[in-house]
């Protein structure tokens, strides 16, 4: 990544609290390669297409974020067509799962004092029961960056702050959640993903002409295990960002 100066370079991978700068978790976790990354900018028509996809499929993923907080808070998501269907996937996964926010947050902002990183959980909360961290995604699928995402923040929950009010509880669980949406073709069953703009159709006929649906929503669940070792890798990706961005780092004081 390239930055103009120090302050580009605080502003854009981290943020202050209580006075001291953060280097942000998702800054840190993109030191690791993202082989899909690679092939998704390479199909792309150029550069900036990939980057204003990328920024368009960033508002959709933030509207389907706002919309299943909103449930959590028992507040009324907004009626938006474009998240419709992943509304109603997620309503459709909390009749198997109970997920409530008792004693937790939605957007907590946490960091660790003691390795030096900050970063702002989807929910905290119970789930199935049990206490802990639940990212919601919007992928296509549930990827390993995730595990240390996730790691991290159930790594600085478990160190002793002042978290406030809010965790007072054992924190035991990671989980992501991801909802999806899409259109089925009602001919040949080929699948149409449209995100930031982009299409994408996956499966089918080739020769099809395609009779495509309304939106459908999706969702896939994930509980991740092994903590330590994925916390053991987050901390690894960050010693390897800072040796990556040390001349910056060095300039603060
Ligand atoms: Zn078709």
């Amino acid at each position: 990544m390239y930055y103009k100066n120090l302050q580009d370079f605080l502003s854009g991978t981290g943020h202050v609290i209580n006075g001291k700068w953060y280097p942000r978790v998702t800054s840190i976790i993109n030191i690791k390669a993202k082989p899909a990354l690679l092939r998704f900018y390479g199909e792309a028509k150029s550069f900036n297409a990939a980057q204003e996809i990328t920024n368009n499929s960033a508002t959709e993923g933030t509207k389907v974020h706002n919309a299943i907080e909103a449930i959590l808070k028992n507040e009324e998501p907004e009626k938006d067509p474009e998240t419709l269907a992943a509304v109603k996937a997620f309503n459709d996964f909390s009749q198997l799962h109970a997920v409530k926010i008792d004693g937790g947050a939605v957007e907590k902002q946490i960091w660790s004092p003691k390795h030096g990183f900050a970063g702002t959980i989807d929910i905290l909360g119970e789930v199935d029961g049990e206490f802990g961290v639940l990212d919601i995604k919007t992928s296509s699928g549930i990827w390993r960056d995730y595990n240390l995402q996730t790691a991290a923040y159930f790594g600085a929950l478990l160190e002793d702050e002042p978290w406030g009010e809010v965790v007072k509880k054992e924190v035991r669980g990671r989980w992501i959640l991801r909802i999806d949406q899409q259109r089925v073709c009602q001919l040949c069953g080929a699948k149409k993903r449209t995100k930031g703009g982009n299409i994408r159709v996956r499966g089918g006929v080739s020769s099809c002409y395609h009779e495509w649906s309304d939106l459908i929503g999706e969702w896939e669940f994930k509980k991740l295990e092994n903590f330590e070792s994925d916390y053991e890798a987050f901390l690894a990706a960050k010693r390897l960002w800072e040796w990556e961005n040390e001349e910056w780092l060095k300039q603060i004081k």
